[in-house]
């Protein structure tokens, strides 16, 4: 019982596992806090960055283009009055070409769409005829223009950037245009460099249909891209950005801007793994940061559980052993510092005081003869038990109303028990605090007297018999009383034979004529 309430779960461990799991959950929960708000700090702040780098490519671009379309509306100028000059129309080409190293090749086209002069000259583009499939959009066009991309008659994927040319009265004479070779180093190459990063970061351009015009793998140029929301988006005019799968499925935080003076749209994106990849470490570091405080309040924590639940413990544990005689003190001694021990302790100290009480009354009670209040049977069995035990010496003197019956018979049995508890008080009158008395039977007793001889036993029993001899019993009178006495030396003789020889001097004293006392053995000093 005590072992299966003992192995019961505790306060200190209910107290220290509930403080546990709410140190854990709290820490855990504010990890998962810390590491959400972070992850989502890093991808909008590498999508903002992306957008704002994006923006910054395609201002840089549209300004090229700007640029690019003056210069070429400055040689349109300059040549609708030169379009018969051969070398006129060779040099301003080749200035063209070579000048700024926008365009990768220049050259002029009459109003009959034939080449009449290009640069370089390796080219040998001059005489080519050029029709609606191998330069599209330029002679119907009449206007500046940027076209989309196309593969020239020369086999090169390219985009062109075309001025046209009228003369002084306004008639169309054709146009000057620049290429740029997509599949080549080109200008948009340096103006947007070569963004390639480690990280798997990188850029690219669409042109407004969504064919790639620019990517760092030349491999994917005029590549037409579908289901991209970034793309869609910024064909359509927006700056904006999106978190997206590219076209290997990887998850991309993609930032992008339109180029609007040739409906382009510029992407910068990177991998939304590389953006988190060092969150994890961060987290882990906030981890080991957090570990020094985590123990030292897991250390208080359990402190505080040993010196909460001590008090209740001990009184706890010494409340079950409350039948052993430690039990009380130990309660007595535990220090009960708050209320409710507090109150517990007063509870089981006051429980336990009145068992005792309980006890030791039901203990008096039952080793008590109920008529005169002397020791019964049993508590002359224990009295000589302990006698036996401490191998103490004693005298044993037993003693019987003399004619007792006669009392019964001539006043009654009330009476009779009247002479019985009278008798009693005049015994303990006689008796030593250390004498024991005892009611052996019903007018019978038997007194002992510890570390008493013989003759000092014998004075005790006469004087009580001459007291009782003199003693006017209420209405039953004088009685007499026989005793008999024996002497017990505290050495291993069996103590019940002294009491049988006490019996048989009582005996004795009977036979002898009554209101006597006999010794058993001889008397000695
Ligand atoms: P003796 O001198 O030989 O002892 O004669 P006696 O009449 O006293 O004889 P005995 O001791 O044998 O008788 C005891 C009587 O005591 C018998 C019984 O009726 C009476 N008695 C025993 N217990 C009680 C008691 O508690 N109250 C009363 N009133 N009488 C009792
Ligand atoms: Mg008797
Ligand atoms: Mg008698």
């Amino acid at each position: 019982m005590l072992l299966r309430s003992l192995t019961k779960i505790n306060l200190r461990t209910l107290i220290l596992s509930l403080a546990v799991l709410s140190v854990l959950i709290t820490s855990g929960n504010s990890f998962y806090a810390t590491y959400e708000v972070q992850r989502t700090l890093l991808i909008n702040n590498t999508l903002e960055a992306n957008r704002v780098y994006a923006t910054k490519l395609a201002e840089v671009t549209d300004a090229f283009l700007k640029t690019t379309q003056s210069n070429l509306s400055y040689s349109a100028n300059f040549l609708s009055s030169q379009m018969d000059n051969n070398d006129i129309l060779m040099d301003e080409t080749r200035r063209l070409h070579q000048q700024s190293g926008t365009f990768n090749s220049v050259y002029v086209v009459n109003a009959t769409g034939t080449v009449i002069a290009a640069s370089p000259q390796t080219l040998d583009l001059k005489g080519v005829k050029v029709n609606s499939t191998n330069a599209p959009q330029h002679l119907e066009a009449k206007q500046p223009l940027i076209t989309d991309p196309y593969v020239s008659p020369l086999g090169n994927y390219m985009i062109n950037l075309s001025h046209p040319i009228f003369s002084a009265n306004g008639d169309y004479q054709g146009y000057i245009g620049g290429s740029i070779y997509l599949e080549q180093d080109n200008i948009l190459g340096a103006i947007l460099g070569k963004h390639y990063y480690h990280d798997g970061s990188y850029l690219y351009v669409v042109d407004r249909n969504k064919t790639l015009i620019y990517h760092p793998n030349k491999e994917r140029i005029g590549q037409k891209i579908a289901n991209n929301i970034a793309i869609d988006d910024v064909v359509a005019g927006k700056e904006d950005a999106h978190a997206l799968f590219n076209s290997k499925g990887i998850e991309m935080l993609a930032g992008f801007a339109p180029v609007k003076r040739a409906g382009w749209g510029v992407v910068a994106q990177r991998p939304k793994q590389a953006t988190l990849a060092g969150l994890d470490g961060h987290i882990v570091s906030v981890f080991i940061k957090a570990l020094p405080l985590t123990f030292l309040t897991l250390l208080g924590i359990w402190l505080s559980a040993v010196f909460i639940s001590r008090p209740l413990w001990q009184l706890a544990y010494n409340a079950q052993l409350i039948d052993k005689k430690e039990a009380q003190g130990n309660i007595s001694s535990v220090r009960s510092w708050y209320f409710e021990a507090a109150q517990l302790k007063l509870a089981i100290l006051k429980g336990t005081g009145l068992l005792n009480d309980k006890i030791s009354q039901l203990h008096t009670d039952s080793h008590t003869d109920v008529m005169t209040g002397l020791l019964n049977r049993r508590g002359m069995q224990q009295m000589l038990d302990q006698y036996q035990e401490k191998q103490r010496s004693f005298a044993v003197v037993t003693l019987d109303i003399d004619h007792f019956k006669r009392v019964n018979d001539s006043y009654g049995h009330d009476v009779g028990d009247m002479v019985i508890k009278a008798l009693a008080a005049l015994m303990k009158n006689n008796a030593r605090k250390e004498d024991a008395l005892c009611r052996s039977g019903g007018e019978e007793f038997i007194i002992f007297l510890p570390d008493t001889t013989l003759s000092t036993a014998l004075t005790v029993a006469e004087r009580l018999r001459l007291q009782v001899a003199e003693f006017n019993m209420p209405t039953a009178g004088f009685i007499t009383i026989s005793l008999g006495i024996a002497y017990w030396p505290g050495d291993p003789v069996i103590i019940n034979s002294i009491l049988k020889q006490a019996d048989q001097a009582l005996y004795q004293a009977k036979q002898q004529g009554r209101n006597r006392t006999v010794t058993a053995g001889n008397i000695t000093p």
